[in-house]
């Protein structure tokens, strides 16, 4: 049985019989893997509060031929960023939303050093003032783009000629750019002002982008945007999605 020390951001975690827990990690070395471990719901649990969500540890585990699972002997908390999830309706649903679309876009075992800078990045940016709307939509781009599902938009998807800059692009149900002429005003409007919200994300790290965050409605037309491709990929809604909108709305028009 093969030990393997690794990185990982804990993504979610299942009970599993009396006093067991299943993790989903995003470890460093190895990419997405599934792990047990085994009395982690005890009271004096060896692995304390390490396996929360959202928190990286550092981590021992082996792997037993042919099982999916591996299994977890070892964790260490590098730095959590749970309390602050659970401190926060908002920030706690934006990084619910984040961790399913880890799970749901990245394969298993496929390591990449980008996506886990990525998520670190992301997550140190949520601070006390920080714009989780914006911190949200700049993840979302970057991990479908790396996750290969982030259509090209500088080309139109049917005719295949350069789009302008300057003009509209519409994207029809598959989340293909069009140019004006091909689509006729049919699909999804990507605004020139959006397109450079994409560019400032693609060139600019998550705190930057947070700091000086677009207006609100050109985010929520990433959004849609996202949630067209996201809906496209994985032939349902991520309902994680919907709830951090509908938060995030929430708190910024408070009720009378
Ligand atoms: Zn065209």
């Amino acid at each position: 049985m093969p030990l393997h020390d690794a990185q990982a951001f804990v993504l979610r975690t299942y009970k599993l019989a009396e006093a067991d827990k299943i993790c989903v990690l995003l470890t460093r070395q190895s990419g997405k893997l599934r792990g047990v471990a085994y009395g982690a719901r005890k009271l004096r649990s060896r692995f304390g509060s390490c396996l929360e969500p959202f928190t990286e540890i550092s981590l021992t585990y082996f792997e037993k031929d042919g099982r999916e699972l591996v299994s977890i002997s070892h964790a260490e908390i590098v730095r959590s960023h749970y309390e602050q999830a659970a401190g926060s309706v908002v920030a706690g649903a934006a990084m619910s939303y984040m961790s399913d679309l880890c799970c749901e876009f990245l394969p298993d075992h496929e390591p990449s050093d980008t996506v886990y800078r990525l998520l670190t990045a992301t997550l140190d940016a949520f601070g006390e003032h920080a714009d989780s709307h914006a911190l949200v939509r700049y993840f979302e781009v970057w991990l479908l783009k790396l996750a290969g599902f982030y259509p090209d938009l500088r080309r139109c998807g049917r005719c295949d000629l350069p789009t302008s800059a300057d003009a509209d692009i519409w994207l029809s149900g598959d989340g293909a750019p069009q140019c004006p002429t091909c689509s006729s005003g049919r699909g999804v409007r990507v605004t020139p002002a959006v397109r450079s919200t994409i560019s400032r994300i693609l060139a600019e790290p998550p705190a930057r982008f947070a700091e000086r965050p677009p207006p609100a409605d050109h985010l929520d037309r990433l959004a849609e945007f996202s949630l067209l491709i996201i809906r496209h990929s994985l032939e349902r809604d991520l309902k994680s999605f919907a709830l951090f909108n509908r938060l995030r709305r929430d708190t910024e028009t408070p009720q009378p």
